[in-house]
Order: structure tokens, then sequence, then C-alpha cells
């Protein structure tokens, strides 16, 4: 409730528990997280507020469902931060070569090869749990001082002008800020209460991921196969290396398809896969829950509006089958946060017009690629399916493109 000046004598307070801070950042997922630490170790007072509670430090039974590919630059970032110390990295598995199949290869014809030693780094990317990741943010914020959680709260309004920016929580607190930033996921209430629109579509497609103990070993080698289903809908399958003989495994597939694979028996489920997999690593055993994920492309129109800055999955939401949006998401925060190092006042417009800038332009390098293979491989008529094969297998013999492909991958 606003308190009375004038009754008390004393300088007016506009709400009794209203929090003013450098940034206020909408949600604590790894995004969030991680920018709110990177701003507080530059010496900035932050707060961040989520809809749910933090989570639990334990680690639960097995594997998580929920596996991320993570670039270098991200580790490195993470890494800096004191986060990647938290992380076990028994628990990882660093990915040193990478094969991607076509849907039509011809006997004699190889897969598309990515190699980290023949790019002369120590790994493509890096296989990591999600919770493994966010128990390790967690940790660090704890011990970051400047920075407050606020959750479980509910967002209920946002009101920026040209000095400042607040927010208002379900339960009467505001939190003034000179920044607000969104990192509050595909379905952005901050996005949505700065008034910026999206462009997207839905794949028609469900990634169902799963983990699988199998009987080859996988010697730190992700697989990736398009493929073309009974359906005629087209497929991508994605193995990810676990520790141990394991693999976690991201199988792009249309609607209809998801839905039975998800309901389906365990062991019929497991037999498909095998076959989608070319029998690659012997026999498979389900290991915990299948999880689906409806798959959509979208992008907001804009990444700044006034004292609001959206990023990670708030800004932009691409195909998994480059295992790419958090990595993006990484990078849109981490060059954030450098971007404000310095600056008297971080809602600055003209630096965040610049961050804006590069952004999108890392955005819609990476959104090419992915919606491009996305859509070629999508295709069903014969002619362009023997083209992109062949193109798959020229890109193959090309010494200079699977190398361009791995700095790619590793760039974001
Ligand atoms: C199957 C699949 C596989 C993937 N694999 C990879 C991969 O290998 N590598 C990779 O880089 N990316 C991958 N991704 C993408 C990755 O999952 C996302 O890009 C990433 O999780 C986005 O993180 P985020 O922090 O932006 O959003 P989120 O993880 O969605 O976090 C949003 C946070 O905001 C909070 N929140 C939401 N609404 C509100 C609100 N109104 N008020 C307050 N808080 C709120 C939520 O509670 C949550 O904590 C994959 C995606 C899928 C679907």
């Amino acid at each position: 409730m606003p308190s009375d000046g004038a009754a008390t004598g004393r300088p007016p307070l506009r709400y009794a528990s209203e929090m003013k801070v450098d940034v206020a950042i909408v949600g604590a997922g790894l995004t969030g997280l991680s920018l709110a630490i990177a701003l507080c170790r530059a010496g900035r007072r932050v707060a961040v507020v989520d809809a749910r509670a933090g989570r639990p430090d334990e680690r639960g039974a097995g594997y998580d469902a929920r596996i991320y590919a993570i670039g270098p630059p991200a580790v490195a970032w993470l890494t800096d931060l004191k986060v990647w110390q938290g992380v076990d990295t028994g628990r990882t598995v660093r990915v040193e070569e990478m094969r991607i199949h076509g849907d039509a290869p011809r006997a004699g014809d190889g897969p598309l090869e990515l190699s980290a030693y023949r790019a002369g780094i120590a790994e493509l990317c890096t296989i990591a749990e999600e919770s493994e990741i966010g128990r390790a943010l967690e940790r660090a914020a704890q011990h970051t001082g400047g920075l407050d959680l606020l959750r479980p709260a509910r967002c209920v309004s946002l009101a920026h002008d040209e000095h400042q920016a607040r927010l208002t929580l379900g339960d009467g607190r505001e939190v003034c800020a000179q920044l607000i930033v969104g990192c509050d996921g595909a379905n952005s209430w901050t996005r949505d209460a700065a008034g910026i629109g999206t462009r997207g579509e839905g794949y028609g497609q469900t990634a169902v991921v799963a983990n699988l103990a199998c009987r080859a070993p996988h010697r730190n080698r992700a697989t990736q196969w398009f493929g073309i289903e009974e359906d005629g809908a087209s497929s991508v399958l994605a193995w990810l290396p676990l520790p141990g003989d394991r693999v976690s495994i991201v199988w792009s597939v249309a609607d209809a398809l998801a839905a039975r694979l998800l309901a389906m028996p365990e062991d019929e489920f497991v037999a498909r896969l095998r076959v989608a997999g070319n029998h690659l690593l012997g026999d498979m055993r389900l290991e915990g829950p299948r999880l689906g994920f409806a798959l959509r492309r979208q992008v907001a129109a804009s990444f700044v509006a006034g004292r609001v800055a959206i990023a990670g999955d708030a800004a932009h939401q691409v195909h998994p089958l480059a295992g790419q949006g958090l990595n993006l998401g990484l990078g849109d925060v981490r060059s954030l946060a450098a971007g404000l190092d310095g600056t008297l006042d971080c809602g600055e417009r003209r630096r965040l017009r610049a961050w804006e800038r590069e952004r999108k332009a890392a955005l819609s390098e990476m959104v090419g690629v992915t919606h491009g293979l996305q859509r070629l491989f999508s295709q069903p008529h014969p002619a362009v399916r023997a083209l992109r094969n062949l193109g798959l297998q020229a890109a193959a013999r090309l010494p200079l493109i699977p190398s361009f492909l791995v700095s790619g991958a590793t760039r974001a």
C-alpha cells in the first residue's frame, strides 16, 4: 500500500514495499540466473522474479530427461562466472565427433562428419543435464551479493518511461529498476506486457526425448539422422552421448507420430528407435520417462522496447536439430552483461540498440541454418530428396564445409 508522507512528515514513499535495483529480471531459468550473476559480479544490484519456487538442491534418481548440448563459448562463460565449477563433470560428456546422415544414403556415401580434432578444438560441445546446470546456477546465485530472488511471485504489471522501469508483483510489492529484462521463456509475460509482437509458426512436430542404456560404446560421438517416417513426414533423430554406455535422444517427428511414440509400450518404442538409428549401438534399454515438446519457430519483432529487453526463448525459439536454443540465450545474456559494463544507466538506449543488432545478426545466421535444414528435409518430393542428399554428401567431401559448420556450432 502507498504510505502517506504528508501525514507522517517523512519523505513520501510511493509504496511501503518498493525495492530499488539496477536491473530487474523476470525468469530464473538458466538464462535469467546467469545474467543476474554476471551483472552482480560487475557490481550491479539485481532482483530476479520467477513464478516458480527455487529448485531443490538434491539430485533425482538417474539422468535428467532434459539434456543440453552446450557449446564451448557458453561453457567458458559459465566457468568465468564460477558456475560451471559446480557442475559434476562426471555427469557430462565432451563430444569429440558428430555424424550427420541424410535420408537417402547411397552405397559408399558416408555421413557428414564434424571432428573436434580436425577443427583443432578440444570438443564440439559438452552434453550436460538441465538440472545439473540449474543447481550449479542456484548455488552460485545464493552466494552472490546484491542479488534478490523473489519467488514464487506473480508479475501483474510493467511500466516504463525515459527515466525508469517498474514491475508490480501480485502481492503488491514494486520493483523499480533502470532496466527490466524478460528471460521468462517462449510464452514470455514480459514480452507481451512490453507490447512486443512475435512472428512464427508451429513446425507441426513434437520432439520426443528419452535416455537409453546401450550395449555398444558411443565413443563420445553424437549422431543425427534426417529421415522420412512411415506417415511420409520428415523426422530428425539425434543421439547424444551420456556418461557410461548411454545416450539421450531427441526425435523430432510429426505430432501424431510423436503421440504414438510416447504412448506405445517400451519395447516397441525401443525397437523402432533402434531401426531409426541403424542399430548403431546394439541393444538398448529405456531409462526414465519419455517426454514430448511441441516445436515452434518464433522470433520477437524487437528485443528492446524502451527500458525493457527480452532474451533467451522470450526473444527467439529455434528448432532443436542444431541444439542451439540455450546457447543462443546464453549468448544474449553474456553480450548484454558485457554491453552494460561501466554504464551509469543500464537502460541507456544506444547500448541496448547495439546489443539488439548484434544478437539479431547471431540469431538470423542460426535460424537460417536450422529452419533451412528443417524445411529442406521436410520436402517429400523425390527430386528434392535426391538433391539434398547429394548436397550433404558433397559437403562431407569438402574439407572447409565441416569446419565451417563446427565453427558455427561453437560460436553462439
Ligand atoms: C527437445 C529440446 C531439446 C533442446 N536441446 C537443446 C540443446 O541441446 N542445446 C541448446 O542450447 N538448447 C536446446 N534446447 C532449447 C532450450 O531448451 C531453450 O532454449 C532454453 O531452455 C531456454 O531457456 P530460457 O531460460 O530462455 O527459458 P526457460 O527455460 O523457459 O525459463 C523461463 C523461466 O521463466 C519463468 N517464468 C515464466 N513465466 C513467468 C512469469 N510470468 N513470471 C515470472 N517467471 C516466469 C519460468 O518459471 C522459468 O524459470 C532444446 C529445446 C527442446 C524443446
